[in-house]
């Protein structure tokens, strides 16, 4: 850590910055937290309006509007800022406009001397994360995204209602992509220590694999449903980014799956995507390497080449 307090840069101070500045100041997760987006006007009005809850908080954090060069101090400097997709746009074009946001961001945040983690939430979040990596040339273990650590979240609340199991003893991850491609290596998956495979096996017809397979798609179309409903995703992410900063200040050493960069891991390099990973006070201490199957390894691959597909569309330089 380079504070004794623990300080947090919130970059974006849209929806997402939003939700998982509240969850910070209720979770009284730092102890310093610095607003910045490109509209400083509402960067000033959220700071002000979070500062009028602190009273109520049981916190004593120190939060204001600040600038970039209030990153050289930081420990984490999380990134929610991005642009929204305007009509008839394609992907890879509105990828292109926020490496452009991207790279008006990083530059001035390593150019302050910065030398904490970078956390990323804007999507697609395995994209942003990689380009950060990229720019910054920071060592890897000190850039990571939020990945699948909410679908993730999503799954085991879902299988916890399906098993009527505390959500806390489903031990089951989504891997891949944070996106259409993303999956469920079911081989792995666990209620306290025994596989949910077994579990269907043995149950005489009242657990079965296909509906366990149901849940995964609801997971993977979950944030879809919600556009459509309330036409974006914060809350749960916002937690989600909590949480992963908990794991960084506590130095818990806490599996995450977060959008980490692969170093051979699952037969896979120099790409970020969702695994299960370590986290800590450092960031992202290793990968975690699960035992796949041959068929969820092929399910990896496949979402790693689309994404280095995407990756190579922006043409970096
Ligand atoms: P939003 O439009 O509410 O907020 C984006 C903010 O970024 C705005 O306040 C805008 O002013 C700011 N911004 C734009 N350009 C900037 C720049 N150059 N410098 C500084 N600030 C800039 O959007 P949102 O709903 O908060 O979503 C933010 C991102 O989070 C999106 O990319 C969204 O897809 C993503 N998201 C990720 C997950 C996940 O699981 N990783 C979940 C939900 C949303």
């Amino acid at each position: 850590m380079i504070n004794e307090k623990r300080k947090v840069v919130i970059i974006g101070t849209g929806f997402v910055g939003m939700s998982y500045a509240y969850a910070m100041l209720n979770q009284n997760a730092c102890d310093e937290m610095v607003l910045i987006d490109i509209d400083k006007k509402r960067a000033m009005g959220e700071a002000m309006d979070l500062n009028h809850g602190l009273a109520f908080s049981g916190s004593n954090m120190n939060i204001y509007a600040g600038d970039y060069k209030d990153c050289s101090d930081a420990d984490i400097a999380v990134i929610c800022a991005g642009v929204a997709q305007k009509s008839g746009e394609s992907r890879t074009d509105l990828l292109k406009r926020n490496t452009e946001v991207f790279k008006s961001i990083i530059t001035p945040v390593v150019e302050s001397g910065f030398s904490g983690i970078f956390l990323i939430a804007t999507n697609p979040v395995d994209i942003m994360t990689r380009i950060t990596q990229k720019l910054s040339g920071f060592d890897s273990s000190r850039v990571f995204g939020t990945g699948t650590t909410l679908d993730t979240a999503r799954l085991r609340y879902l299988l916890g209602d399906y098993f009527n199991i505390d959500p806390r003893n489903v031990h089951a991850y989504v891997m891949g992509e944070h996106g259409d491609s993303e999956f469920v290596p079911w081989s792995q998956a666990m209620i306290t220590t025994k596989p949910v495979l077994d579990i269907c096996e043995h149950s005489d017809g009242r657990y079965c694999r296909e509906e366990m397979e149901k849940l995964g798609i609801d997971v993977r179309d979950a944030a879809q449903k919600i556009i459509e409903a309330k036409k974006a995703t914060y809350y749960g992410i916002g937690m989600s980014m909590t949480r992963i900063t908990r794991a960084i200040f506590g130095n818990e050493n806490s599996v995450l799956t977060v959008s980490a960069m692969l170093k051979g891991e699952y037969g896979q390099k120099d790409i970020y995507i969702g695994v299960p990973a370590v986290v800590n006070r450092n960031g992202v201490r290793d990968v975690v390497r699960l035992t796949l199957t041959k068929t969820e390894l092929n399910q990896f691959a496949e979402s790693c080449d689309k994404l280095r597909q995407l990756y190579d569309e922006i043409n970096l330089q």
